[in-house]
């Protein structure tokens, strides 16, 4: 809505396919991930141009493959097939390089621990209608329905970047306005794991007659597929992601996943997406350990978990954390035009994003920086307790968010 294209569609991934192949020729599965010591990021000096990029890249003939440039951050992510710590001796030795970074591979965060399986109702295996909507706790614990007099989400561009969302989920369909597929631009982002489509319910699914309600039910979402069906992806399909979500005037940009290993060329990514006004909300991973990144970017708004008692698990991880938000026992929207009850931080962090969305619909001219002033206002927390480098400020509450903007 408010958000100024910048015209990075025409700057959009150029594939180029040295000798005609490019990097997903090979992969048929979106689950086959290629070796991650094999994937590189390669990152210019400032102000090289495309043409640059190319020539510093084409001289290595067939030491690489599958060439995609990043422009969001001056870089090229490459494959470099054998003989790597050689190639990347030659490749650095060029003055117009700066740096190789590693694609590294960055991970959803529901809880994979045998106790949420509790937590998991029976499913069996066919689509379970709803006789009846419900308002799962979460909703109502960050007083979402009290807000929605006010404002439900509507006009704010959400984007998921995930596994992906069922598309035609009936509890989500009509709030579904596009999407992209960054780990295989030929496929649709459908969602082939479910977490994508559990975040995205949390978010918005649809105020009507059956399933769950999310946070801010009349919020557009915007299905950003850079996680494969086993649930991970690579920094550089995630890169491509936020590329698109500036390009296409996202509001909002949810990211239930992480990964502990800092990377220069990611916080510069998510740096400009902040600058291009986009809320980033991240999950701080469910290791019990420092909060994951991108979470602990200062650019990103970090969410931990708690539960029906107010409680935050031991799982939750601390350090940098901003905000907490429900998650532990969360039911809501999963793939097969199903319902489900995960756990985890992947499902706190969507609780925040849609409170975002429910502030930048009254308040469309905030910046980043306003959003997180507002949802860190006295009074517009719940004191949990617990320090701030375990609660952040507190539970975030919509309607003292919507109410004291
Ligand atoms: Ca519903």
């Amino acid at each position: 809505m408010r958000k100024i294209f910048l015209g990075l569609s025409l700057l959009l991934v150029i594939f180029l396919g040295l000798g005609g192949i490019n990097i997903f020729a090979g992969i048929d599965e979106d689950s086959e991930l290629i070796p991650a010591p094999q994937r590189k990021i390669v990152v210019f000096r400032e102000g090289a141009s495309i043409p640059e990029r190319n020539a510093v890249l084409k001289q290595l003939g067939t030491k690489i493959k599958g060439m995609r440039h990043h422009n969001l951050v001056n870089a090229t992510s490459v494959v470099i097939p054998e003989n790597i710590e050689e190639v990347e001796a030659e490749i650095l030795r060029n003055p117009n390089v700066k740096a190789i970074e590693p694609d590294i591979v960055f991970t959803a965060l529901p809880l994979r621990n045998p106790h949420s399986e509790r937590f998991i109702r029976p499913s069996g295996t066919k689509p379970t209608p709803q006789p009846s909507q419900v308002i799962p706790w979460g909703i109502s614990r960050i007083n979402a329905p009290q807000a929605w007099g006010t404002s439900t989400g509507t006009g704010v561009n959400v984007a998921i970047l995930d596994t992906g969302i069922q598309l035609n989920h009936p509890d989500l369909q009509v709030n579904i306005k596009g999407g992209i597929n960054t780990i295989n631009p030929r496929k649709t982002p459908n969602d082939d794991n479910g977490h994508g489509t559990h975040v995205a319910g949390i978010v918005a699914a649809v105020n009507n007659s059956i399933g769950v309600v999310g946070v801010a039910p009349e919020a557009n979402l915007y299905a950003v597929k850079v996680l494969n069906a086993a649930g991970s992806g690579y920094l550089s399909d995630i890169i491509e992601g936020l590329e698109w979500c500036i390009s296409r005037g996202m509001d909002v940009a949810n990211m239930s996943f992480g990964a502990s290993s800092d990377s220069p060329i990611f916080h510069e990514a998510i740096t400009n997406a902040y600058n291009a006004g986009i809320v980033l909300v991240a999950a701080a991973g469910n290791d019990g350990g420092s909060t994951l990144y991108p979470a602990a970017y200062n650019e990103v708004i970090a969410v931990a978990a708690s539960d029906e008692n107010n409680q935050i698990p031991s799982w939750s991880n601390r350090g940098k954390i901003d905000f907490t938000a429900p998650g532990v026992s969360i039911y809501s929207t999963y793939k097969g035009s199903k319902y489900k009850t995960l756990s985890g931080t992947s499902m706190a962090s969507p609780h925040v994003a849609g409170v975002c969305a429910l502030l930048l619909q009254i308040k469309p001219t905030y910046s980043p920086r306003d959003v997180y002033a507002t949802l860190s206002k006295p009074g517009n927390t719940v004191d949990l307790g617990y320090t701030q480098s375990i609660q952040g400020y507190g539970l975030v509450d919509a309607y003292k968010v919507i109410t004291n903007p």
